[in-house]
């Protein structure tokens, strides 16, 4: 689950770590209040205006058909107001959004922290992640931050590093002094970048983050180390343990439609092909996934029903599938093992009586326990349906329908 980025820094600044202040706002008028009382409280004289959509690339994306950026600084308070303007009820589009952009409903005034005077000023890089082939977290970190990252890790790879976490003793003292002594720092900065590090890597860990990315790190003129921008993920497998920071989350930045299936509980991720996939179990959904391949379709979506295959979960999968226009065939794919096969059977003959108008060939292929009873069923029930038991025979029969 990812979060914005004023919710990724305030969750940062609960754990010490210094961030450029701001304040959200869904309004240009309340940023015009937000900028009022930043000035207030930090006494800045200029604001940075920041899109809130969950991808990156905001400095130097653009708002469909102007040139206003999703990052933009405003030197007096008409400025706040013009930029929210622009930018509000928006879509913006970034590397990171896709051609089809993404609406801006909520936008972060922010104290400018790149003010004249402010030089010599730096921004590094660090994130801290999960290394999946090392089983360890790691702290990456770069000189090089700003909006050019990407390319860096292209061209210059050796200009990022990489700290490894023993998970048995978590962050050392020696650890956080190393980052702050790569990234050629002394003295007080050396100090703030020390307490950045080890307060970040506090945060990750205590929450279960699954990573948190801070580009640009930035040092100010006086030696301060804050984060300027906050990008977040949680491993949603140990939101459970979160309920305030599973709270967080924003639906209206997610694809509807997984959204809904993720209310029944259902495993669905949305792809761009014409079958549609019913399957048990996340491993036999990839190997259907590849059978469909094999057979000349292209997968419309990743779908696991889970253990519990009744009539009603496939019948609202069936409804999640249906969802997608360019589905032309759907391919059950059930193993019973625990779950009967005659019952998925009786399930999806009834689903399919119950939405009345499904006019795409559905091929069930069902294996295991009462599979020959379930072909009856199948069989018998008059409808469209097309039953197989070797995921061979079901494939052919995808070619068949798709001809
Ligand atoms: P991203 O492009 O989505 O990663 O958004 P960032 O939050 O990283 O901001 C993009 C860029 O805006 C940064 O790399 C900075 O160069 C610039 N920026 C961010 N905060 C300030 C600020 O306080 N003042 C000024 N002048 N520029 C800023
Ligand atoms: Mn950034």
């Amino acid at each position: 689950m990812n979060i914005h980025e004023y919710q990724g820094k305030a969750i940062l600044k609960s754990f010490g770590v210094s961030i450029q202040e701001g304040i959200v706002a869904d309004s240009p008028s309340a940023a015009v209040e937000a900028a009022k009382k930043l000035q207030a409280d930090t006494g800045t004289g200029w604001w940075v205006i920041k899109a809130q959509i969950h991808a990156g690339g905001r400095g130097k994306g653009k708002i469909v058909g102007t040139e206003q950026r999703g990052v933009a600084l405003a030197k007096n308070l008409d400025e706040v107001s013009t930029i929210a303007k622009n930018i509000l009820g928006n879509t913006l589009v970034t590397i990171q959004t896709g051609d089809a952009g993404k609406q801006v409903n909520k936008i972060l005034v922010a104290q400018d922290v790149y003010y004249p005077g402010a030089s010599p000023t730096k921004e590094f890089y660090m994130s801290v992640l999960l290394d999946r082939a090392k089983g360890r977290n790691i702290i990456m970190y770069s000189t090089e931050g700003g909006m050019n990252i990407e390319d860096v890790a292209h061209d210059t790879p050796h200009l990022i590093f990489k700290e490894e976490i023993d998970p048995r003793v978590g962050l050392q003292p020696f650890q956080a002094r190393k980052v702050a002594f790569n990234l050629g720092l002394s003295g007080e900065a050396f100090k703030q970048m020390v307490k950045f590090v080890t307060n970040l890597y506090k945060a990750y860990d205590t929450i279960d983050a699954a990573m948190f990315e801070i580009n640009p790190v930035f040092k100010t003129s006086d030696d301060k180390i804050i984060a300027v921008d906050t990008k977040l993920s949680f491993d949603e497998n140990a939101l459970f343990r979160h309920p305030d920071y599973a709270a967080l989350r924003d639906k209206t930045e997610e694809d509807p439609t997984e959204v809904e299936a993720g209310e029944f509980n259902l495993n669905y991720v949305k792809l761009d092909g014409n079958v549609g996939c019913m399957v048990n179990g996340a491993g036999l959904a990839m190997a259907t996934m590849d059978i469909i391949k094999l057979s000349g379709g292209e997968p419309a979506n990743f779908l696991d029903v889970g253990g519990t295959a009744n009539a009603q979960r496939v019948e609202q999968a069936f409804r999640i599938i249906l969802k997608d226009e360019n589905v032309k065939a759907i391919l059950v794919n059930i193993f019973g093992g625990i779950v009967r096969c005659d019952r998925v059977a009786q399930g999806i003959v009834d689903a399919y009586k119950n939405m009345g108008s499904i006019n795409i060939p559905i091929i069930v292929r069902l294996q295991g326990t009462n599979a020959v009873e379930a072909k009856k069923i199948i069989d018998d029930s008059g409808l469209k349906v097309f039953s197989a038991i070797a995921l061979q025979e079901a494939a052919d029969l995808v070619k068949k329908v798709l001809a």
